[in-house]
Order: C-alpha cells, then structure tokens, then sequence
C-alpha cells in the first residue's frame, strides 16, 4: 500500500448529484460508476448515489454490474463495454441492460441461452466515431435486432448513443442525427422505453439531448467537463483530496510519500505545486514513489512526519484535480481515475 491516502467526500458527491439531477428534471440520472467509480470507491459511491436519488448506474463491463447486483443493488445497470469473453447470459440472469454496438455483440447476447431475456439498448455511432451501429446500416442493425426479439431472444428497450464532446456545435449535430436515428428504428417497429444520448457536458449545457435519461460521471465527482470552465465555475464540488506523508525535510527542500507509481503525473509542468503545512510548495521532480518539493522560506522548519495535501477542493490553497490535468496536458478524468489501487481510499466529509 501506499502511504498517500484519497479521501472521499461523499456529500460533496451527493451534492453534486443533486445539482446535476435538477438541471435535467424531466430525465432519470444514470450515474456513472466504471473505473471503480472514476477512482473514488465502487461501492462508497453507489450507496451514496442511492441516498441521493439517482435512478440506475452505468458500470462499462457487464462483471461490474454483476457484481453489483450481487451486492444487492435492485436499481436498474446499464453495461456497454463487451469483450468475446463477456458472460452475456450472466449478464441479462442479474437484470445489467447491454449496450450493443455490433452485430457479433448482437449475435451473441442472442445465443447467450439466458434464461432471463436480455435488455438490448441499441447504439447508434452518430458520425463522431465514438462506437455504435454505422448510420448507413443502422436500419439492418434495427432489423436485426427486431427479428431476436420476435423470435424471443432478447428486448429491445433502448436507443442511445455517446456525445463527442468536441464542442457544442458538433454536439447538437449529433443529437439531430441521433433523433433522425431513432424515427427511422420506430419507423421499422421498434418500440423503446428509453432514449438516451447525453453525459455531463450535456446535462450542463444541452438540454437538447437530455431525453429520457442522462449518463452522469464526471461532473459529479466535482470535476468540470468543460475546458473553459472550473467545477468552481459550475458550482460542483471536488470530492477527492489526496495526501501524502512528508518524508524528509532538509536544505529547502522536503520528499513526500507520492510519486507516479501511485498514479500522480510523472512530468508537471514547471508551476505544479502541493500545500506542504499550509504553504506553496513548488514540485521539483516526481519520482516513481517520491517527489521532491521546494520548501519556501516560511516552511523551512516543517518536519518529517508532517503532510501534504497533493489536490483538493482548493480550500486549503491546494490544486485542483482539474489544475493538474492542465499540468500534465491531460482532464481531470485522468488525474482521479488514474490513481492506482496502491493508494488507499478514505471516507467521510472532509
Ligand atoms: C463515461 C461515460 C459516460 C459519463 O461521461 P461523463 O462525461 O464522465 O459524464 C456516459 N456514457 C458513456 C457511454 C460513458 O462511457
């Protein structure tokens, strides 16, 4: 283990939540929990997402969702990322909704021999390339799916598609292709329950694509998902703040108990600081499990045994998660999701 700690605010999460949830009210919230819950902790963030009304979860494989399921979550999961190992049949037996972007996908589900019928929702590659039925074969894809369904082999509950997030513009461009999309499968028979197309981004700023349901990540564990925008800007609250002993404290300069190994960017832009006992401390280099830091003047006679705070909230004078991406050329996704298991998870309101 390493000796940096995570610490988790959860009700900065299921404030987040709420935000979030009410500025899409007409639309269920799907939140996001893949990458163990964008690095925050799975389960922690679950309970806490169920506490703060949101309706289902979306898990990326369909292992997750069933893993949660086993846990005893009844609220509908949402899985869309599928492999030739993928137990498709395991899957729709512990009620996870399948995301399905290919034919082979389609195929399979369809042979799983589940004895529950397996939830299709059909994905439509609205021309960013972002996975998904192609447009021009979108129909047969329809068609297809429609045939297993009559045939009893699975439900088609759903069409949705991913939002580039390139840019608004890009993004209400595929939200008309998305609409023209879904007229044609209904034009062909298709009957879905849901429709769902937008993320973060979308639930902020296009409420074109909100539909029946919005899949949140990002935005509420308090990092923007925008490039012009802080969380602070939007309101949202940082929920992961990472500390990491101090090691050593001599001539200036002070080691920390982090490094690459556990996640943090090896190669910061010069600027990159941490708090060392409540004081700007410029990082010199990251190391593999150690990093340097400048010891300004006022902290000279900080100690050994001391901490640092790496990223926060900003409320005591540290970066952002979304300061650091900048730093390392990256989003904010990247520097929670990124930190690897080494790093214990703590939680609790900070
Ligand atoms: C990750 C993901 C989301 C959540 O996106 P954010 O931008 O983090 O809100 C929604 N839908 C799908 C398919 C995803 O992969």
């Amino acid at each position: 283990m390493s000796a940096a700690v995570a610490h988790v605010d959860l009700e900065a999460i299921g404030s987040n939540i709420r935000a979030l949830a009410a500025l899409a009210p007409q639309s269920k919230f799907m939140l996001a929990v893949k990458s163990n819950a964008y690095g925050h902790g799975l389960h922690e963030v679950v309970r806490t997402g169920l506490d703060s009304g949101v309706d289902s979860f979306g898990v990326l494989e369909a292992n997750a969702g069933i893993e949660l399921r086993e846990s005893g979550v009844e609220v509908p999961l949402f899985a869309w990322m599928h492999g030739q190992g993928t137990d498709f049949a395991a899957a729709a037996e512990a009620r996870v909704d399948l995301g399905v972007q290919t034919f082979w996908q389609l195929e399979a589900i369809a042979a799983s021999g589940a004895r529950v019928r397996p939830r299709v929702h059909l994905k439509i590659d609205t021309g960013l390339h972002r996975g998904g039925a192609d447009r021009p074969r979108w129909a047969e894809f329809v068609t297809e799916a429609l045939r297993l369904q009559a045939l009893g082999k699975l439900d088609v509950v759903a069409a949705w598609s991913h939002l580039s997030d390139t840019s608004h513009s890009a993004d209400l461009e595929s939200t008309e292709v998305f609409i023209a999309a879904v007229e044609e499968a209904r034009a062909l028979g298709a009957d879905f329950e849901l429709l769902h197309l937008g993320a973060s981004a979308a639930v902020i700023d296009l409420p074109q694509a909100h539909f029946d349901l919005v899949r949140v990540g990002i935005a509420a564990y308090g990092i923007s998902p925008f490039g012009d925008r802080s969380a602070a800007d939007l309101g949202l609250r940082p929920a992961m703040q990472l500390r990491a002993p101090v090691l050593d404290a001599r001539h200036g300069l002070a080691s920390i108990a982090v490094g690459y190994g556990d996640g943090i960017q090896s190669d910061p832009e010069g600027g990159a600081y941490v708090i060392v006992d409540g004081h700007i401390a410029p990082v010199v280099e990251v190391g593999v499990d150690e990093t340097v830091v400048a010891l300004p003047q006022g902290a000279a006679a900080v100690a050994a045994g001391g901490e640092c705070i790496v990223f926060g909230d900003g409320s005591n004078g540290e970066a952002t998660a979304e300061q650091w991406a900048i730093w390392g050329e990256t989003v904010g996704d990247e520097i929670v999701t990124g930190l690897t298991r080494r790093v214990a998870r703590s939680f609790g309101v900070s």
